[in-house]
């Protein structure tokens, strides 16, 4: 009943030439129709010489981060009515990158995905905990805590229009990623803290896993009841790789 969906984090990568190239492999490596939903995050400043490469292909375009706030003098920032405006679809808030090397609090990442919603963008909202967190026992608390933040401030009903990612920091470009039965049980966490609420739309929710997802992994990790499909970092900027990942997801 869910569609599966992934997603490509390309995270400070790329330039016009490789975007080029990599689009064309996607796009060449892709039937007109398949039965997943997928998107690639390119930087900012690729977005929209992106978004006219995938033309009217089935796959989507998103961005990485937004600005909490909507217009005026933010200086270095984009905001969610302008990634609207080149052609995005999606856009990832709270990626843990954002989280640590940019101190964005729980509070901030709440912000800016109400900013996302208020333009038409789905957002992509990440939760994970660090490895200390893990191995003190909070991961469920702290992904809890995290998801808590949005939920709180957001209209009821507005994860009807938003995806989950859970990445455990730990796991993100380590080449160490969680395993089938780890990140389950916390996608099952996080699909029963939104069901608390209300259950149709956890029923329906996309909870993507992020964290080494790589051909050779993704359809044990794809194969667990409650993980929809991947965020994909390092193995999204290779185009056989990548269809490799959004073939394990059908
Ligand atoms: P890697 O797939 O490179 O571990 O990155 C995951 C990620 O952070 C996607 O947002």
């Amino acid at each position: 009943m869910r569609r599966p969906f992934i997603a490509g984090n390309w995270k400070m990568h790329g330039s016009r030439a490789q975007n080029a190239e990599l689009i064309e492999g996607l796009l060449l490596g892709l039937p007109g129709q398949v039965p997943v939903d997928i998107a690639v995050c390119p930087p900012n400043v690729y977005l929209w010489e992106v978004g006219r490469l995938l033309k009217d292909s089935i796959v989507k375009l998103g961005a990485q981060s937004c600005c909490a706030e909507s217009i005026g003098a933010f200086t270095g920032e984009a905001s969610a009515a302008m990634l609207k405006d080149v052609g995005c679809t999606y856009v990832i808030v709270g990626h843990s990158e954002r989280r640590t090397i940019y101190r964005e609090d729980d509070a901030l990442v709440a912000r800016k995905f109400l900013a996302a919603q208020a333009q038409g963008l789905i957002p992509i909202l990440c939760v994970g905990e660090t490895l200390e967190e893990r191995e003190k026992g909070q991961t469920m608390q702290v992904v809890s805590r995290q998801l808590k933040a949005v939920l709180d401030v957001a209209a009821p009903g507005a994860l009807q229009q938003a995806v989950l990612a859970y990445e455990p920091v730990w796991a993100i470009g380590t080449g160490k990623n969680a395993t089938p039965e780890q990140a389950q049980a916390v996608h099952a966490h996080i699909r029963a803290e939104v069901a608390a609420r209300d259950a149709n739309i956890a029923a329906r929710l996309q909870v993507l896993y992020g964290g080494s997802v790589k051909a050779g992994n993704a359809k044990e990790i794809f194969a667990m009841p409650d993980v929809d499909g991947g965020l994909i970092g390092g193995a999204s900027l290779k185009a056989d790789e990548f269809l490799k990942i959004c073939a394990a997801a059908q």
